[in-house]
């Protein structure tokens, strides 16, 4: 689409009402819409990046009821936060926050009230430090993640890429623009609640959409023509083996030191490189290159059993296919960074990929004792 001059805004009081309305009305029962307090936003906000709301509820309760504040958090070691996070992905999110906990605490335990504070902690965008300020505190600032960016560039009907100069500037000023001051934080999840629910990426549901007489896109109708993104970069491919090692009780695994997942419990194994696979990506001797990883970085000896299931997972912006073979130890000692480990052994955590593989192989290796 050819770049466009900013372009009108549809009437802001009207279009706040009707979409103030419908939120009332129909807005999700979410546990975190129960709750104004800062900290709770805070961690709602940071679960919900890159997850479902359904992914992410049953962390933000547990996390909430065990660290009910920053405090809380900040007296925690940082590998229990790690295993109470596990299986919900990007730990990066995990690491921030109790970097931000740690922060907070030190400066007396109260999270800042201002945009422009909340922005100064570790890990806090501008989209998350807008969510705290207007939702906890009303501060008049529009918080705009994936789904405000689309709500907003098919209202206005923005030709420009949204990610790009002079498109992102517009879209913010649009976003600020519409934003009800005196109800911050009710439109800011408004728009959020329109996105999520009506005005999704495919296919929106604008029968039923409160805005749609406000909405250029519709009267255009192209409403699937926005937001203009950025070409998507294609995931690298990445073919892994990994053997699955279990002796009286314990599977044998390795400390992961680079990232992902650094500090990360992982299968033990190898990448193997584009010489090693077959044209269409499948490894040519699975079970010889394992043999031979495990043997150049640990000096043992494995005898490889059988092949487990292909597992396939994306992980930011690899996508991983894992070939897991069941094998036992014919030679060798279990040095750092591998070591014997059982369901008992809380930290640190699994990475997701081996936790999925030892459910399927060995599912009682996960169950606690
Ligand atoms: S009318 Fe359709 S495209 Fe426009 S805001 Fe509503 S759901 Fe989105």
């Amino acid at each position: 689409m050819k770049s466009s001059t900013s372009p009108a805004l549809p009437d802001p009081r009207k279009l706040r009402r009707r979409l103030l309305a419908w939120y009332e009305a129909r807005a999700r029962d979410l546990p975190w819409r129960t709750s104004g307090d800062p900290w709770a936003v805070l961690l709602s906000e940071i679960l919900l990046q890159q997850t479902t709301v359904a992914a992410a509820t049953p962390y933000y309760e547990r996390l909430l009821a065990r660290w009910p504040d920053a405090a809380a958090l900040a007296a925690a070691p940082l590998d229990e936060l790690l295993a109470e996070w596990a299986g919900l992905g990007y730990y990066r999110r995990a690491r921030l926050l109790h970097r931000t906990a740690n922060v907070v605490a030190e400066r007396g335990g109260e999270l800042p009230r201002a945009h422009a504070e909340l922005l100064a902690l570790p890990g806090i965008g501008p989209y998350t430090a807008a969510a705290v300020a207007s939702i906890a505190h009303g501060e008049a600032v529009a918080a705009v993640d994936g789904n405000v960016e689309r709500v907003v560039a098919r209202l206005i009907g923005l030709r420009d890429d949204v990610r790009r100069q002079p498109g992102k500037r517009r879209l913010a000023q649009a976003a600020q623009a519409l934003l009800a001051p005196r109800r911050p934080g009710d439109w800011n999840q408004a728009v959020m609640e329109l996105g999520a629910t009506l005005c999704k990426p495919r296919s929106p549901d604008c029968p039923a959409c409160p805005l749609r007489v406000d909405c250029v896109a519709h009267a255009r109708g192209d409403v699937e023509a926005y937001p203009v993104l950025p070409a998507r970069t294609p995931p690298t491919p990445v073919t892994l083996v990994a053997a699955v090692i279990v002796r009286r009780g314990r599977v044998l695994l390795r400390l992961r030191e680079n990232a992902p997942n650094a500090g990360f419990l992982e299968l033990p194994g190898a990448t193997l490189p584009e010489e090693q696979l077959t044209p269409d990506g499948a490894p040519l001797d699975g079970p010889a290159a394992l043999v031979a990883a495990l043997h150049d970085a640990h000096a043992l000896k494995l005898e490889v059993r059988e092949a487990l299931p292909l597992h396939k997972h994306a992980i930011t912006r690899w996508r991983l296919r894992v070939h897991p073979f069941r094998a036992t130890l014919s030679s060798g000692a279990a040095r750092a960074p591998l070591r014997w480990w059982s369901a008992s052994d809380s930290s640190p955590p699994l990475t997701t990929a081996s936790r999925r593989i030892l459910a399927s192989a060995q599912p009682e290796l996960l169950q606690l004792s």
